[in-house]
C-alpha cells in the first residue's frame, strides 16, 4: 500500500469514527493532506528587511514569502471538522460545488454530502445514524471532510494486488 493511501485511509477513519471536532483531525488535513507546514523547528531571524521566524524543515516564514503558497507560519489551523465555513474550502475548486441535505430517515437522522465534481465517483458520504437535526449538523462538516477524502482516494491509481 502506498503511503498516500494509508495517510487517506487513516484520516478517512478518524473523520468517520470522530462524534464531534477534533483539532488533531483539523491538524492532520492541514499537514498531511494539504501539505502545510506545522514543523516546530524555527529559526528568529531580526534582519530589518526579514524580521520573523522562518522554517528549518520548508523554509515557510512569518510573512508567508518563502512557503510557497503564502501560509504565514503564525496563521492558526483552520477548525475544518467544526466549521461548515473551513471545511468547504477543501471542496475541489474548478468551478464545481458540494451539495447536502439533512434527512430523517428511519430511527433517526442523517446528514448527507456529495460533490459535484465528475472525478468524485464515490457518491455520497453520510453521518452515522443521529438522533436529531441538530446532531447531524454538528457531524457535516466532518463528512465534508471525508467527501474530500474519498474524492482524493479516488484519484489515486488502483493497486495491483
Ligand atoms: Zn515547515
Amino acid at each position: 500500500m502506498t503511503d498516500r493511501r494509508k495517510m487517506l485511509e487513516g484520516l478517512r477513519d478518524r473523520l468517520a469514527k470522530a462524534t464531534g471536532p477534533d483539532r488533531d483531525i483539523d491538524k492532520a488535513i492541514h499537514g498531511e493532506l494539504l501539505g502545510k507546514c506545522l514543523h516546530p523547528r524555527t529559526t528568529w531571524s531580526g534582519a530589518q528587511s526579514d524580521t520573523g521566524r522562518t522554517c528549518d524543515d520548508c523554509g515557510a516564514d512569518s510573512w508567508g514569502n518563502r512557503g510557497g503558497d503564502g501560509q504565514r507560519l503564525h496563521d492558526s489551523v483552520p477548525a475544518y471538522t467544526a466549521s461548515i465555513d473551513a471545511a468547504v474550502t477543501l471542496v475541489p475548486t474548478d468551478d464545481h460545488g458540494v451539495n447536502w441535505d439533512v434527512e430523517g430517515v428511519h430511527g433517526g437522522v442523517c446528514a448527507y454530502v456529495w460533490l459535484e465534481h465528475p472525478a468524485a465517483v464515490h457518491g455520497f458520504v453520510r453521518t452515522p445514524l443521529s438522533k436529531s437535526r441538530a446532531e447531524a449538523m454538528r457531524l457535516l462538516p466532518l463528512t465534508i471532510c471525508r467527501s474530500r477524502i474519498e474524492y482524493e482516494l479516488a484519484q489515486l491509481p488502483e493497486e495491483r494486488t
